[in-house]
């Protein structure tokens, strides 16, 4: 199963995949998290460091791609999930999306990219350009983060958009929104409400997760000694096993521009 993870910078995207990850590793599943966005830090929580990237190595081996070899690239991280970054296409040329397909030529070559259960891509998501959703080429569901304002919803809104669009050609479904670091729900309601997606899971801010990421930990990690990581940990399980039942999932219709103001400003 892949999953590509879209949602506005610095909503959680990178936190989910992590945790989602390793959830999906205590349920017996053989797991690659790919991180696609140039900031590559995305598997940083499971490594506990910044591994070389998929453009670095290809660079340092002037893109001969039989010098490369798997222990190059993909890096076992907490919980035996694997991690890859593709990194950031070279400053000013390239896309993302040539990164991205390099990163799955790549891993075709090595025979990894079907020797996993579940393949977790980590995009990103304020501009979904033709680049950015390479990822939904190979995926069989997008998950969207968000929080309950109005820049990530309307973020959100531009990537069912684009799964609407990539669904015409490809077996893609929209698994549905993760509400993240947030209390509140009422406008993820209301976008709902017009735009009907499911909501797998709500996730309030915690502390000790802001905390977790910078020291390169997952809360899975953090959970061994600390309790009150444990109903945050119990979330992301339950989020692993509704993907392990291969939800039907949803290709929504997008709400208009003006539609989406009207909707999230009435209030
Ligand atoms: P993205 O990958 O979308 O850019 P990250 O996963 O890197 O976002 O998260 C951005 C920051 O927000 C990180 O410092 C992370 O620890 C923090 N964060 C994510 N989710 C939560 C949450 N539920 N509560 C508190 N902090 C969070
Ligand atoms: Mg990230």
């Amino acid at each position: 199963m892949k999953i590509a993870v879209y949602g506005k910078g610095g909503i959680g995207k990178s936190t989910l995949s992590c945790h989602l990850s390793i959830a999906f590793a205590k349920r017996g599943k053989r797991v690659l998290q790919i991180g696609c966005d140039p900031k590559h830090d995305s598997t940083f929580p499971l490594t506990g460091f910044l591994i070389p990237t998929i453009i670095d190595t290809l660079q340092a081996k002037d893109y001969h791609y039989e010098d490369v070899w798997p222990e190059d690239i993909i890096y076992q991280g907490y919980g035996g999930v694997d991690c890859v970054e593709a990194g950031g296409p070279p400053a000013g040329a390239g896309c993302g999306g040539y990164v991205v397909g390099e990163t799955v030529k790549l891993l075709k070559e090595l025979n990894a990219f079907y020797e996993y259960d579940v393949i977790i891509f980590d995009v990103l998501g304020d501009v979904v350009c033709g680049g950015f959703a390479a990822p939904l080429n190979y995926a069989d569901y997008c998950l969207i983060a968000t929080d309950n304002g109005f820049d990530s919803l309307f973020a959100a809104n531009r990537i069912v958009a684009s799964v609407r669009e990539k669904a015409r050609t490809h077996p893609l479904r929209l698994a549905g929104l993760v509400a993240n670091r947030t209390t509140e729900r009422d406008l993820i309601n209301e976008y709902v409400k017009n735009c009907p997606i499911p909501v797998l899971e709500t996730f309030s801010p915690l502390e000790q997760l802001r905390v977790s990421r910078v020291e390169g930990k997952t809360l899975f990690e953090k959970a061994e000694e600390d309790f009150s990581c444990f109903e945050f940990v119990e979330s992301y399980l339950n989020l692993a096993d509704q993907f392990l039942v291969q939800p039907e999932g949803v290709v929504a219709n997008e709400l208009n521009d003006r539609e989406l103001f009207q909707t999230l400003s009435n209030l």
